[in-house]
């Protein structure tokens, strides 16, 4: 199947093509169509299928449809992190780049003054984190009242974040009269609850299970005492295939210190999360993207969303506890289908992490029996991998086209800026 067979309109075909894509991904082929004839959609799926197109090229289809003269705020896109937000608003403009909808990102740990600034110029859609669109909103900044498309992204993510109740005080401002895209990777029983809640007869639309995103990924194991894992790991990253590495601590402390000591053996390497500031963050990540870093040293919450290409191998320092952020976090070296490998430590204490997540994806992880830093206590066995239950894996402001400033309508009449006559 190709996009043009999806009933996308010109501009987004010409601007899917110039992204380079090739072919809709699958998340793309079920949800597209439904979703532009002005369906609900729950879908499964988790960073990394290609979901934000599968959402975007709808919603900047049907808000270009509808467009009036000013811009009115239409489209709301609530997403858990701001690396997330940040991310689906650099991919609204790379999709609406042939379109004159205006959209902006909002999120919280940056001043607030240049969001207010583009709020208050008028926008048709915003992609905003929940704590910082309840400020804005509170503040009188962004008026939910003409939403037609409501997108929840990630919806798992914020319950596990702690923003539920956040969520449904911004849903509790929503008009009932909307479309509602709904997103997550699991199906937790208080999200299965929102969803009953939100979504009119949606279109069911569930991909990339757990395993698939596993399945793409060459994935080995090394035992070794927890003393031994720094050293471990300096020995792996001096060796040149692994070029663009993301490695996984479970703690913040534990980022800073693999720092350190990376920084000790002369290896290179910037830490993300949460106590890093923004500017950090984003100073770490453009290095890591650009190729001029070549190891990022990341907590789960911070590599939330990430969305680098080409990241060769992932290495988990630590072993998740929780399955499916192992998952989660693998999926990172095989975006869009790309392959990748990932390199995962276990300490003695790991051990029974590391039988759950075999038992979740269904498969053993290879065993590198040869490496300098052996653990003391022998390997265990590979353990039954009889399947249990399993939920699923993880998983500035933008401007269209990049045109120049017009001048705007200004807010106080309900409408925002003016769009050029001339549209498309
Ligand atoms: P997402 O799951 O939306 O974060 O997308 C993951 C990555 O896949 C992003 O880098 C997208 O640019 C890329 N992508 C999305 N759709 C396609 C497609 N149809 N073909 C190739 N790459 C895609």
């Amino acid at each position: 199947m190709t996009f043009d067979e999806l009933g996308l309109n010109r501009p987004l075909l010409r601007a899917v093509r110039d992204a380079g894509y090739e072919e809709p991904t699958p998340i793309q082929r079920a949800a597209i169509e439904p979703a532009l004839a002005g369906r609900d959609v729950l879908g499964c799926a988790q960073t990394g299928t290609g979901k934000t197109a599968a959402f975007g090229l709808p919603l900047l289809q049907r808000l270009d449809a509808q467009a009036g003269d000013e811009t009115t705020l239409r489209a709301l896109v609530l997403t858990p992190t701001r690396e997330l937000a940040a991310q689906i608003g650099d991919s609204l403009r790379v999709y609406g780049k042939h379109l004159e909808i205006w959209h902006t990102v909002i999120f919280g740990g940056v001043n607030d003054k240049p969001q207010i600034k583009e709020l208050d110029r008028g926008i048709d859609a915003l992609i905003a984190t929940p704590g910082r669109l309840l400020d804005l909103m509170g503040r009188g900044h962004v008026d939910l009242s003409d939403i037609s498309i409501f997108v929840l992204d990630e919806a798992d993510r914020m319950l596990d974040m702690g923003f539920l109740p956040d969520v449904k005080r911004v849903i509790a401002k929503l008009p009932k009269k909307r479309q509602t895209l709904f997103f997550s990777a699991t199906m937790p029983p208080p999200i299965k609850e929102l969803a009953d809640g939100l979504l009119h007869d949606p279109v069911h639309v569930a991909v990339d299970p757990v395993s698939s995103a596993a399945e793409r990924v060459s994935q080995r194991v090394y035992f070794v005492d927890k003393a031994d894992k720094r050293r471990l790991l300096v020995r792996l990253l001096e060796k040149d295939e692994l070029r663009h590495t993301l490695v996984f601590t479970r703690t913040k402390h534990g980022a800073n210190r693999v720092v350190q000591h990376l920084g000790k053996a002369g290896i290179e390497s910037a830490a993300i999360h949460g106590n890093k500031s923004q500017g950090a963050r984003t100073r770490a990540l453009d290095g890591f993207r650009s190729g001029s870093l070549n190891v990022l040293v990341a907590t789960d919450l911070a590599a939330r969303g990430i969305d680098v290409e080409n990241i060769s191998h992932v290495i988990n320092f630590d072993l998740p506890n929780v399955p499916e952020t192992y998952v989660h976090r693998i999926g990172r070296t095989a975006r869009a289908g790309a392959s990748g490998i990932a390199l995962s430590f276990c300490e003695a204490e790991e051990r029974p992490y590391l039988a759950d997540i075999e038992r979740l994806i269904g498969e053993h992880l290879e065993r590198v029996d040869e490496h300098p830093y052996p653990a003391s206590e022998p390997p265990p066995r590979a353990t039954d991998l009889t399947p249990r239950k399993g939920g699923g894996g993880s998983g500035g402001a933008p401007r269209p086209g990049g045109g120049s400033r017009r001048g705007r309508g200004g807010r106080g009449g309900g409408g925002g800026r003016r769009r050029n006559s001339g549209r498309r």
